[in-house]
């Protein structure tokens, strides 16, 4: 290896020294020659690296630890890596590098509040995609913390993931080093990256995302940032998404960062003015044009001073690219293991994790791959802090489709076959938006980030006649779901609330424990009232199968069902079971009385208008002015459809088409079978004419019509609904934006042909 300083400060790097700093480090010293504003920086070489572990002496045992090691085996990676680590933690920094470090240190400033951060590089190929793979610590002041931090750093250079990857991409360990970049931390008031042209198509459109605080917060995904499209022809902003950022992450006293709550009138308000929009817009053009390559770069923006925190290619621009998941994977080209329904977008790779029960559960981790025959509401979180979601069975519209898209988690469903082809421990990628998955660990562009996890993009201008509301079933996604800029929620999903908790409706009637309920239910639902304040929320009363409430506390008292889908769900079972309808109406009963005149109720599942008259009939005997409260129901079942002038006259508010149900009730195909899941079509014939019939009724009568199955989430068909005179559609988080767009170019058209109908 080239004789090289300890230390090199961010004035002396140049480009020939990638070896010794990494790319991370090399283009901070680019950066700063070319005059873009970089925080004061040093790094802790490679070659500084390399004689800790020869001065130490630990450098023969380090790498015996790794020897002979099948990484494909899981336990013995995890142990690898342990023992790796742990040496390296286990002995101080010589004396003379220690005195090297310090003194850099000390030049920066006095006490200077730095990030410490990991700059992987190798011998052979200076910067061999390891971006994200290794450790960054923020908020580090004083020699001896940055020490640790130094130390830490190093030790990350053998975390289970890296040592994964250079095997997977051939590697030998002894020749990737690993440098350090101790930058000057910028307490930023805002932060964010920036895609210097369209990371997809490669157009000259600067894609901003920011939120409060540091850029950590966007780069991990913990928030929904703004959005914003500079287009650097027009030299104007061009689109603007702005997103309810509820937290934000900052320093945390002396050491570390923690989570915390952005004010309350900050939240919705726009990050970024134009003119700070068009300054970072013109340092990505600065840092594009010096590398001749769009940039992936990271901001942030203290008082009036802008910071330029990082830049690194985007390498996943590719001529006639199709689709961002499509685009967005990079890296070895490993094998197609499994395919099924691409049914919640985006790229995550990770550990296989298999859970055949709920008592697989605990074995799963975070950024696992969580593979299973199909998730269950008590696998809910599991579900939260895996990488992706792979099932054997389902469609597009079953628990797991469900959930992973309010997650944000990207979804593969109705594979089936991935709990027996996939191995426990084994690292794939999964393909959310194709349905792939692939052997091996692809790296995704803006490592690091969770892809789905960044708010979708929506046509926020765009005001339509229609109402385009969202779907919800997690209060947690609520904050996502109203950045989205939706008109309102037009399906809350309450048993995934309530099916969180673990234990049936009958457990806490049988417990006595009733209020506990009621609170959690109250609870579960404010927080989505409190994300769309003044639009419509619909909360349809509870609609689980007997089946999936099986697994949890009271479950036994659950009836065995030959076939649950057509059993004892939906209104059917609240009419029978006063006892737990009555728990919810008395959580909406408080929503209402706090003032919450938002919140409509939906009934599921109704087959009959008798049904819907007796419900309200038992509301009204537990105090509920039905009169004038929003009650609706959900068109899941053809006899509701073709009785649905019946339910106007017997007093429904609204009506919206469960697509997911009365498809696979009109056309007979179980919805979460993946046998017949090529039959299951929304636009059968058949289906179309119950729906078009349905909203003409409802248009008669002044009723409104609306649609929150699946269907509602894709665009032809919500073409196709606008045309036949719809007036709301309730879309999956990750689909408001598209749906808005087409549905105001389909009302444009359809104003167009009737003016030129009526000048012909
Ligand atoms: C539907 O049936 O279309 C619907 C939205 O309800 P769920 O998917 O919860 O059955
Ligand atoms: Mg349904």
């Amino acid at each position: 290896m080239k004789k090289a300083p300890d230390i090199l400060r961010i004035e002396e790097i140049q480009k020939e020294d990638i070896p010794s700093v990494g790319g991370k480090g090399a283009s901070l010293g680019e950066m700063f020659s070319i005059g873009l504003p970089v925080p004061k920086a040093f790094v802790v070489t490679a070659q500084a690296f390399r004689r800790f572990l020869v001065e130490t002496g630990i450098e023969d045992r380090l790498f015996a630890t790794m020897a002979d090691l099948n990484v494909e085996d899981s336990a013995a990676l995890d142990e690898a890596s342990r023992k790796a680590k742990e040496l390296v933690l286990s002995v101080g920094v010589p004396t003379s590098l220690q005195k090297r470090i310090r003194e850099a240190y000390r030049a920066m400033g006095s006490e200077m509040i730095v990030a410490v951060r990991s700059s992987a590089t190798a011998e052979d190929l200076p910067d061999a995609s390891f971006a994200g793979q290794q450790e960054t610590y923020l908020n580090i002041r004083g020699e001896k913390d940055l020490l640790e931090a130094t130390r830490h750093c190093w030790a990350s250079l053998y975390g289970g993931r890296a040592i994964y990857y250079r095997a997977k991409q051939g590697f030998d360990d002894r020749t990737v080093n690993i440098a350090v970049v101790v930058q000057q931390l910028i307490p930023s008031e805002k932060a964010g990256v920036m895609f210097t042209s369209h990371p997809v198509t490669g157009e000259p459109l600067t894609i901003i995302e920011g939120s409060w605080g540091l850029g950590e917060a966007v780069v991990s995904g913990t928030v929904s940032p703004d959005k914003y499209v500079f287009d650097q022809r027009a030299g104007k902003v061009v689109d603007r998404l702005i997103a309810q950022k509820v937290q934000m992450i900052i320093p945390d006293g002396r050491k570390g960062t923690r989570l915390a709550e952005v004010p309350g009138p900050q939240q919705a308000s726009p990050l970024l003015s134009d003119e700070e929009v068009v300054k970072l817009g013109m340092f990505g053009k600065i840092a594009e044009q010096h590398y001749g390559i769009p940039q992936d770069v990271e901001w942030a923006i203290v008082g009036p001073e802008f910071f330029i925190l990082q830049s690194r290619p985007i390498t996943t621009i590719k001529a006639g690219a199709t689709s961002p998941a499509a685009s967005a994977l990079q890296g070895g080209e490993g094998a197609l293991l499994v395919e099924g329904q691409g049914a919640s977008p985006g790229i995550g790779s990770g550990r296989v994790a298999i859970v055949h029960n709920i008592k697989d559960v605990g074995t799963v981790k975070e950024g696992d791959i969580l593979v299973a025959k199909m998730t269950n509401p008590d696998m809910v979180p599991a579900m939260r802090k895996v990488a992706a979601i792979v099932t054997d069975e389902g469609g597009m519209t079953c628990h797991a489709a469900i959930v992973s898209r309010e997650l944000g988690t990207p979804a593969v469903v109705g594979t089936k076959k991935a709990t027996a082809v996939l191995r426990p421990g084994q690292i794939v990628t999964v393909d959310g938006e194709k349905g792939h998955v692939y052997e091996g660990a692809r790296e995704v562009a803006g490592a690091g980030k969770k892809e789905a996890m960044v708010a979708p993009v929506a046509a926020a201008p765009l005001i339509t006649a229609t109402a385009v509301k969202v779907n919800v079933s997690l209060p947690e996604a609520a904050a996502r779901a109203a950045a989205t800029g939706a008109d309102g929620v037009g399906l809350l999903r309450i048993e995934h609330l309530i099916l969180g908790l673990n234990k049936t409706p009958g457990w806490y009637v049988k417990q006595n424990r009733q209020e506990e309920f009621i609170r959690e239910l109250h609870d579960g639902i404010k927080i989505v009232l409190d994300a769309f304040p003044g639009k419509p929320v619909w909360v349809r009363t509870l609609d689980a199968p007997t089946d999936e409430f099986r697994n949890m506390q009271g479950g036994e008292e659950e009836p065995h069902e030959h076939n649950p889908m057509l059993g004892w769900r939906g209104i059917r079972r609240d009419l029978a079971s006063p006892d737990q309808f009555r728990l919810q109406v008395e959580a909406f009963k408080r929503l209402w009385k706090e003032g919450y005149s938002n919140l409509g109720l939906m009934f599921p599942m109704v087959s009959h208008p008798d049904e819907f008259l007796k419900a309200k009939q038992m509301m009204k005997g537990w105090g509920v002015d039905v009169d004038t409260a929003t009650i609706g129901i959900m068109i899941e079942i053809p006899s509701c459809a073709i009785l649905i002038e019946d339910f106007v006259k017997a007093g429904i508010r609204f009506a919206s088409f469960g697509t997911n149900d009365l498809v696979q009730y009109t056309l007979a195909i179980d919805r979460n079978n993946e046998n017949v899941a090529s039959m299951y079509n929304p636009r059968q014939p058949a289906v179309l004419k119950l729906i078009h019939d349905a909203i003409q009724v409802c248009r008669e009568y002044g009723v409104e019509s609306s649609i929150c199955g699946q269907a509602g989430s894709d665009p032809a068909m919500a073409e196709w609904l606008v045309e036949h005179g719809i007036e709301s559609l309730s879309a999956n988080i990750d689909a408001v934006a598209k749906i808005r767009d087409r549905v105001a170019r389909t009302e444009q058209r359809m104003i167009l042909d009737a003016a030129r109908r009526t000048h012909a």
